[in-house]
């Protein structure tokens, strides 16, 4: 974690200390996102935002005190606890974007140990996937990609759309480690390194 704090705060303490409370932080904004009602007030469509009254639903977060760039992210959470997980067409089924992380699972199998690949929205929401492959324009292969490397994540930005997002092993915050790579993606530098 550490190194991505420092990677979004360089050496600037009053940003490094807010950032390590983050995880409580993000435990209230759930707790907000869990007693917000979300009742589907349209016609199906693909994905769920669609079929919600989304402006509805960040007003009434902000009227619950979240501060006003984080509505949308908690109004995603919302989505995902009350309607759960998985993918539709490659993209979120609640938010409809792509996947911003891509996690790499080991499964204990007893005898021998299966790695799995899903894609993850920042909602919450997972569903199956591969490595090296963009989860915006489908582009596939390790030279797609520029890599940059903060310890244990990679931020990949894809060569042919430009699309950026995480790469990561499952660890047991990994929520908290979404949400920062979530904001990351769009602090890199243009450039290589
Ligand atoms: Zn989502
Ligand atoms: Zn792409």
């Amino acid at each position: 974690m550490e190194s991505l704090y420092r990677a979004l705060c360089g050496e600037d303490q009053e940003c490094l200390r807010e950032t390590r409370e983050t995880s409580r932080f993000l435990s209230e904004l759930d707790q907000i996102a869990k007693s917000l009602e979300v009742h589907v007030d349209k016609s199906p469509a693909q994905y769920v935002i669609e079929s919600i009254d989304v402006e509805r639903l960040r007003r009434e977060a902000e009227g619950r005190g979240v501060p006003r760039q984080l509505v949308d992210y908690v109004v995603r959470r919302a989505l995902y606890f009350r309607f759960g997980g998985g993918g539709v067409g490659g993209r979120c089924k609640n938010c409809g974007d792509p996947a911003s992380l891509v996690v790499l699972k080991r499964e204990d199998l007893g005898i021998y140990e299966r790695q799995r690949t899903v894609a993850r929205c920042v909602c919450g929401s997972e569903w199956e996937f591969e490595m090296w492959r963009c989860p915006n324009c489908g582009t596939q292969g390790r030279d797609s990609f520029d890599v940059y490397i903060y310890s244990d994540v990679y931020i990949l930005s894809c060569k042919k759309c430009g699309y950026k997002f995480g790469m990561i092993e499952e660890k047991p915050d990994l929520h908290v480690m979404h949400f920062y790579i979530h904001i990351l993606r769009w602090t890199l530098p243009s450039g290589d390194t």
